[in-house]
């Protein structure tokens, strides 16, 4: 099979973490809409300047803005062998986007996995995820802490560790009400479509719900 995935998931599900390990596993880039943001922002672009009122407020940046950043990415010649979508598409519209997008080349998602984990697990999640300001790797005080206590664990990388803004409690409750009304009716999308794949994460270490990642894709024939 081919290897354009979409990770699914609200907010602190750990969709981020897996599609980063996925990504390695087959050697495809990992391309994050909200790193992508996130970069505009520390650079401080014209983009940055356009999307942190949403950022920071938990809602979503317009779809225009964003399929079109994600249209450009996607062009790159990194992305012919596949890619890990995270944090896109968000909503139904730009997952329609997505599917006109690849249909114009020719071209179809091949899996869409949904990081299934209870509401009342994400609150506690989000509260205890901090990450690496130096090289992005994200880490879980309760789940998947540091090596290297409050700095970064990764090979050549001594960073400490951050809490990202928007993981405050205020914030956290309305990105997932956003969460609810937009971005979860893509999963009947993409169950309709035949490419949804769920795997239930509910108090599973990153390790053990990769276990299962893997053995989807192993499944689907991609690694
Ligand atoms: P994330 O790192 O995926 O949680 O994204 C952080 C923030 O970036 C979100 O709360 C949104 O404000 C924005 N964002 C990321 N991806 C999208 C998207 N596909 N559509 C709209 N806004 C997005």
């Amino acid at each position: 099979m081919g290897r354009r995935i979409v990770m699914l998931g609200a907010p602190g599900a750990g969709k981020g973490t897996q599609a980063v390990r996925i990504a390695g596993r087959l050697a495809a880039p990992h391309i994050s809409t909200g790193d992508i943001f996130r970069a505009h922002l520390k650079n401080g672009t014209a983009i940055g300047r356009q999307v942190q009122p949403y950022l920071d407020a938990g809602q979503l940046v317009p779809d225009e803005l964003t399929c079109a950043i994600v249209a450009d990415r996607l062009q790159a010649d990194d992305c012919r062998g596949g890619y890990v979508l995270d944090g896109f598409p968000r909503s139904v519209p730009q997952a329609e986007m997505l599917t006109k997008l690849l249909r114009d080349h020719g071209d179809d998602l091949d899996m869409a996995i949904d990081i299934a984990v209870p509401d009342e697990e994400i609150v506690g999640r989000l509260a205890a995820r901090r990450f690496c300001p130096k090289c992005g790797k994200i880490f879980n005080l309760k789940f998947s802490p540091s090596g290297n206590g409050k700095k970064c664990d990764a090979p050549g990388c001594d960073g400490t560790l951050e809490r990202r803004s928007d993981d405050e409690e205020e914030t956290i409750r309305e990105r997932l009400r956003v969460y609810h009304e937009t971005t979860e009716p893509i999963i009947g999308y993409y169950e309709s479509q035949g490419i949804l794949r769920t795997v239930p994460a509910a108090k599973a270490s990153a390790d053990d719900v990769f276990a299962k990642v893997e053995e989807l894709l192993r499944t689907a024939g991609a690694a």
